[in-house]
């Protein structure tokens, strides 16, 4: 199979990417256009024949169209994006223009492609869009869990430029009979994602003794996921997932913010030469954020009965080896 990843040098485009190539069968053009979220896993398929890399933003409809002509996929995974919801509040542009007005280009050039298609390749083809959970908006304590049928109700600009793309590929499934699947996940966790996010950000500030810092109470509820199980779930969906429909992503697996710094900071405690520090007393509450969600909880029965799939990697096992992985590969700023 030949598979187009947008983003794929971003934390979870590069996982899926390896993933994709483990079968050696399999070919992937990876176009990313290197923000500063971007990484170096993939530096080690730099002579790999097959995989290519592209440098391209995917609002550059000519390059991207052209990139699409050569290499003829057959699936598209589209993951390129902001994703950072704190930059969205503080420069909401670059999610319009990426997360938008991308996914528009790219969906443009990929119908454009999909037309010059023989019969059986325009059958197999496939675009998938990765989307995520925050874009149906904020659950109460006690409220039910998102399915595929709650309502879109974002809170942040990051969120809002999600869902808007996600309306617009399903307006070119329902207009243009468009072959895409939409996925909604929870948060990941795992290697190689960006030091600002939150489980990089508590582990990389406890080691350099830094402020951890915690929106508000730290009452706020997420579910996490380890990022192997969410590609392994995009990869059955793009194989077996149906034209049209959405799915959402999620390992069931609910912690309070705060309970999660703890369980990070006994874990360094634990594995410290130092046994004067405790990394606890690095734990900073700071104003909460503005537009804050309190819980996101995602109910996964759809992808559980119709794909039969589950995730299979447990919280404690999946966070203590992340942890390790940040104290033995990031300490020293490396990307
Ligand atoms: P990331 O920020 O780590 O990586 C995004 C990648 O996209 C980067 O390599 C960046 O250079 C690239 N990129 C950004 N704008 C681009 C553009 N205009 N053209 C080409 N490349 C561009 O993000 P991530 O955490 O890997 O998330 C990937 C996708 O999954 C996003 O669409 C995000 O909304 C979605 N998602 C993420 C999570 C999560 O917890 N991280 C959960 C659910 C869904």
């Amino acid at each position: 199979m030949k598979y187009l990843v947008t983003g794929g040098s971003g934390f979870i485009g590069s996982h899926l990417v390896k993933l994709l190539l483990k079968d050696n069968k399999n070919y992937v053009t990876n176009i990313d256009k290197l923000t500063y979220a971007s990484n170096n896993k993939l530096r080690e398929l730099k002579n790999n024949k097959r995989y290519t890399f592209r440098k391209l933003d995917i609002n550059n409809y000519k390059k991207v169209f052209r990139e699409l002509n050569l290499f003829k996929p057959d699936i598209i995974f589209n993951l390129a994006a902001e994703s950072h919801v704190d930059r969205s509040i503080t420069n909401s542009r670059n999610f319009i223009n990426s997360n938008i007005i991308g996914t528009f280009t790219l969906l443009q050039a990929s119908q454009k492609y999909l037309l010059s298609l023989k019969k059986n390749k325009k059958t197999k083809f496939r675009f998938i869009q990765i989307s995520t959970d925050e874009v149906y908006g904020s659950l109460r304590k006690n409220d039910k869990h998102f399915s595929e049928k709650s309502n879109f109700l974002p809170n942040s600009p990051y969120s809002a430029s999600k869902a808007s793309a996600d309306h617009i590929v399903r307006a070119w499934y329902k207009t243009f009979k468009f072959p895409a699947i939409t996925t909604h996940c929870s948060n990941n966790y795992g290697s190689y994602q960006n030091y600002e996010k939150f489980i990089p950000m508590i582990i990389l500030n406890a080691l350099n003794k830094k402020p951890i810092t915690i929106y508000g109470t730290g009452k706020q509820l997420r579910d996490w996921i380890h990022v192997e199980d969410h590609v392994q779930a995009l990869k059955l969906i793009s194989e077996k997932g149906k034209i049209g429909e959405t799915y959402n992503i999620g390992s069931n697996n609910l912690k309070k913010n705060i309970d999660l710094v703890k369980l990070i900071c006994e874990y360094l405690n634990k594995i410290s030469d130092n046994k004067n520090i405790n990394y606890m007393d690095y734990i900073t509450f700071v104003n909460d954020r503005p537009g804050h969600d309190f819980k996101y909880a995602i109910n996964t029965s759809k992808i559980k009965k119709k794909l039969h799939w589950e995730a299979k990697i447990k919280f404690s096992s999946g966070l203590y080896d992340t942890i390790n992985w940040y104290k033995e590969n990031r300490l020293k700023g490396n990307k």
